[in-house]
């Protein structure tokens, strides 16, 4: 939960800066187009936004987070403040409706009025040009704040209408960071850094025992390969291919391969920094000992081709054995 313009410059410096300016300055456009991936910190900015313009206790731009307006903002109860989202799998044109209707009723507390549309992207046709004639009616107080991960996939006229707002991607860092500060160790942190660049999907992996198995599943992979070839096929059929059942899922699990043996060349080139398992150095180490520099780097792009084959269909089990194999060599 980002609830400060202060946090959300952590995240989003630039938009943050520029956004806070504009309500110190008075000068909130009526309609903003936030842009970005998933975990980017587009509700919380849209959010933010809002208890900036409602909260009458804010300072630079800064809500308190404590009066009524702040508190009915984020339990969704403030009779000016409305939120669309996708009603199944799209937003529909009676959601619009409804949100003039509502709009209409003016004068509740005051005539500022803040709506955000999440997933816009998702919105039907009906509902794009019915959305399209409330924002060309420049009625009332009002503030449109749409949420898309896909602007393309908002209608021209609806874009140009509004102040499109691009927000960046969490770089490795960053994203580190907000892990930690989300209750992750510091070892932790860097392999969900490493495993996705989305926030949100880091927090769900770190919370999820199928990738908690998962992990445990390649640790021993990369152990048997050394002390205990001979059964390496017999881990693929038995453990291996029962816990990476579905293609996207062996994906993950080449991935992680894909993590150690890199971790291995970062042994070999001195880099140790920027090792991932951190916490099983001396694993990595040992694993250092068995396959030289060359022979780690070779395996990098034998996972590589490994990942493009099972993208081509070719079976996961038959996959893997090949992969294994070349482990061995
Ligand atoms: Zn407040």
């Amino acid at each position: 939960m980002v609830n400060t313009w202060t946090e959300m410059k952590s995240i989003q410096p630039v938009v943050s800066k520029m956004l806070v300016s504009s309500i110190n300055k008075e000068r909130i456009s009526h309609a903003y187009l936030l842009h970005g991936q998933r975990g980017t910190g587009k509700k919380y900015l849209a959010i933010l936004l809002a208890k900036s313009i409602f909260c009458k206790h804010q300072e630079r731009a800064e809500p308190c987070n404590t009066c009524r307006d702040c508190q009915r903002i984020d339990s969704g109860n403030h009779p000016d403040f409305h939120w669309i989202e996708p009603d199944g799998a799209s937003i529909k044109k009676e959601q619009i409706l409804h949100l003039q209707k509502e709009f209409t009723y003016t004068g509740m507390e005051s005539n500022r009025k803040v709506y955000i549309v999440s997933d816009a992207e998702k919105m039907t046709t009906n509902a794009s040009n019915r959305l399209l004639k409330f924002l060309e009616e420049p009625s009332m107080d009002t503030t449109a704040i749409l949420l898309t991960e896909n602007s393309q996939a908002i209608l021209p006229t609806i874009q140009s209408r509004c102040q499109l707002i691009s927000l960046r991607p969490l770089n490795n860092k960053q994203l580190i960071e907000k892990l930690e500060q989300e209750g992750l160790t510091e070892a932790n942190a860097k392999i969900f850094a490493a495993v996705t660049n989305d926030l949100n999907e880091a927090l769900e992996k770190s919370k999820d025992e199928w990738f908690a198995n998962a992990r445990k599943i390649v640790v021993q992979l990369v152990e048997m390969l050394q002390t205990n070839p001979n059964e390496v096929l017999l881990f693929i059929h038995t453990q291996w291919m029962p816990h990476f059942k579905e293609r996207p899922q062996a994906q993950q699990g080449l991935d992680l391969l894909l993590l150690w043996f890199k971790d291995m060349v970062y042994y070999h080139i001195d880099q140790k920094e920027q090792m991932v398992f951190s916490y099983h150095y001396d694993k990595i180490e040992k694993a250092a000992m068995h396959w030289s520099k060359k022979h780690a780097t070779d395996n990098l792009s034998h996972i590589m081709d490994a990942k493009r084959k099972l993208e081509q269909n070719v079976h996961p089990q038959l996959v893997m054995e090949q992969l294994t194999l070349h482990f061995q060599r």
